[in-house]
């Protein structure tokens, strides 16, 4: 049977597992480890090693080592306030390439613990990626020699191993996720079988590491060494040795109250020995986990929540092991956090279910599934009117209200469309309906167009005339979800190199239909007064409109002058448009025969 890995790609530490005999497993490496931490190093003689043995090789090659890639991930050189502690241009590699290394890696533990070849991932990423970082992660996953199957959000792999799958309806849960590097808290809603996510908030720059970091020169500070420098100022090869030594006593207090560190010959012949305590260590944590508070707030007030409605916590990431953590938790969330699971295996244990339910090894009828592109129809004009934005989380439903854009209408086509491109004629068109409704005059007609994505990917259109309340029907097989990966990435880069002329055009047509909705008012309006206001108002509304219509029939395209020319025909019929409604409401008056 061909297996898919499901796999934690993080900042700081790396996990891949498989679903085997109907059971999510990690897989360890050759010395029994399921975490790998995401360091690559570049030696100088070319030889490329990731994990824990690059790690031990920072200490001697500290800029040779890339750690932390995932910040750099999908981002232009630059981009971001993260500088990186070594220059990737200058080791000849960059941030998909990094990546690639690591899953390679993950991909050899899981071939060696399978004893078979693998080709099939589900990757994690943050639930803040964008596009870009997105596919960055999948072309990773590709050079790795990995089919991406599904890109799936950290939170919503976090609860589907916390099993909050099973909550039932309209469960909300907030996902607590402080790893190494970053922080991140996702609030999460379940609807029709699916995890939504209703909003997130975080720090990319908020971690462990910097519990690591601080208790580092502490360390130094204790050590009372004479003649030497500040922290800052130590080589990085004493600061990568305080810093390791810093983060295994960390860990150590998360269980014990004491922890002894010792560092032979740190300094000209001088060794450390220190003693730390968790009260020690959790004085100096707690305006650190602090931090962690106004970003919980925001996230539940973006969702619009409080914390009453929310039926669990859960805690993700290596760091919500420290007691200091999980009791700032209980406080801002006012309950005991859930911690059913392993934080710092969660997320990779999600990503095996997620991969176990595609490839069907697990049975489960969960799809998390986004729209590849957006969807809408065609409106008058030939403009492509989303109704479905591309990437929202299915199943969904939304819907508008469209007119009649010509008197005496019968009928109106709808055509159901898929893609990025402004004008309808560039989108694909999946399929079209008829809604016929009572004929009547321009904008008298009321149709309700709503699109329904089920959790099997089938599109719905509804559209109903709401003067006789006849629905008419149309059903769309999967098109709408399933579209290859190929088409959707031409779709979007065609999208960006024709963004300048599509908007062009769509403004065109904006201003042209106005214009063909002017002209022949201004006729009838003159048709009917015209002899009754002065003669130089006359010239000038006939100025005007000639003007309008010399630019609708120009070859060439003057989108400012027809706007500007739309506008001064407006203003220009000012004085006729009041007379209209004047003489209107005379003859109304009169026919009632109060005058
Ligand atoms: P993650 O990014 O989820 O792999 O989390 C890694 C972070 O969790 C690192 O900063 C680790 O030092 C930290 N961590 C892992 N285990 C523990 C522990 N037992 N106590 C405190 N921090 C831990």
């Amino acid at each position: 049977m061909s297996l898919t890995l499901g796999i934690d790609l993080g900042t700081t530490n790396s996990l891949v597992g498989v679903v085997d005999s109907g059971f999510p497993i990690l897989l360890a490496d050759e010395e029994g480890r399921r975490i790998t931490p995401s360091a690559v190093n570049y030696g100088s003689d070319g030889a490329v090693t990731v994990g824990h043995a690059a790690l031990r090789a920072r200490a001697l090659d500290p800029a040779r080592t890339v750690t932390s890639v995932k910040r750099l991930l999908g981002r232009r050189a630059g981009e971001g306030d993260w500088r990186p502690p070594y220059d990737l241009r200058a080791l000849g590699t960059s941030p998909v390439d990094v990546s690639a290394e690591i899953l390679k890696r993950l991909r050899a533990i899981a071939e060696r613990a399978l004893e078979q070849t693998v080709t099939r991932a589900v990757i994690t990423v943050p639930a803040y990626f964008n596009d870009a970082q997105r596919s960055a992660t999948k072309k990773a996953g590709e050079l790795a020699g990995l089919t991406v199957e599904r890109i799936v959000s950290e939170p919503t792999a976090a609860a589907l191993a916390y099993g909050l799958d099973k909550l039932g309806e309209q469960g909300k849960i907030a996902v607590y996720d402080l790893g190494g590097g970053t922080f991140d808290v996702s609030i999460l809603e379940m609807r029709d079988g699916v995890f939504q996510v209703l909003a997130t908030a975080g720090d990319t720059q908020l971690g462990g590491d910097d519990v690591d970091r601080m208790v580092a020169a502490l360390l130094w500070r204790r050590a009372g060494f004479t003649d030497a420098p500040d922290y800052e100022a130590l080589p990085s090869a004493i600061q990568v040795r305080l810093i390791e030594a810093a983060e295994i006593a960390k860990k150590k207090l998360s269980t014990e109250d004491e922890a002894l560190i010792e560092l032979p010959f740190l300094w000209e012949k001088q060794s450390l020995h220190v003693t730390l305590t968790r009260a020690e260590l959790e004085k100096l944590a707690l305006p650190w986990v602090e931090r962690t508070r106004i970003h919980c707030l925001r996230a539940l007030s973006d969702a619009r929540l409080t914390n009453a409605d929310l039926a669990e916590v859960i805690l993700v990431g290596g760091s919500t092991r420290m007691p200091i953590v999980r009791q700032s938790v209980r406080e801002i969330f006012q309950r005991e956090p859930n911690i059913s699971q392993n934080p710092d295996e969660a997320v990779a244990m999600g990503a095996v279910i997620q991969a176990g339910i595609l490839s069907g090894s697990l049975r489960n009828v969960l799809l998390l599934d986004v729209t590849p592109l957006s969807l809408g129809i065609e409106t008058f004009g030939g403009l492509m009117n989303i109704i479905i934005p591309r990437n929202t989380t299915i199943p969904c439903k939304a819907g508008e209200m469209f007119t009649n854009a010509v008197a005496n209408q019968a009928d109106m086509l709808i055509r159901v469309l898929q893609g990025e491109r402004e004008l309808a004629k560039d989108n694909w068109e999946l399929g079209r309906i008829d809604v016929p409704f009572p004929p009547g005059p321009k904008g008298s007609a009321r149709v309700g167009v709503q699109f329904a994505i089920d959790a099997n990917g089938i599109l719905e259109v509804l559209a109903r005339d709401t003067a006789t309340n006849r629905d008419v029907v149309l059903e769309i097989q999967n098109t709408a979800v399933d579209v290859a990966d190929e088409r959707v990435e031409q779709m979007i880069s065609e999208s960006v190199e024709h963004a300048f002329e599509d908007m062009n055009e769509r403004i065109w047509t904006e201003a042209r239909l106005k214009a063909e909705e002017l002209l022949p008012a201004v006729d009838q309006a003159l048709a009917v007064l015209g002899s009754e206001i002065p003669a130089e108002d006359r010239a000038s509304i006939d100025a005007c409109a000639a003007t309008v219509k010399s630019l609708l029939t120009a070859a060439a395209h003057d989108v400012k002058a027809l706007k500007a020319a739309n506008q001064q025909l407006d203003e220009a019929t000012q004085n006729l448009a009041v007379l209209l409604v004047e003489k209107a409401m005379e003859e109304s008056l009169a026919r009632k025969g109060v005058l």
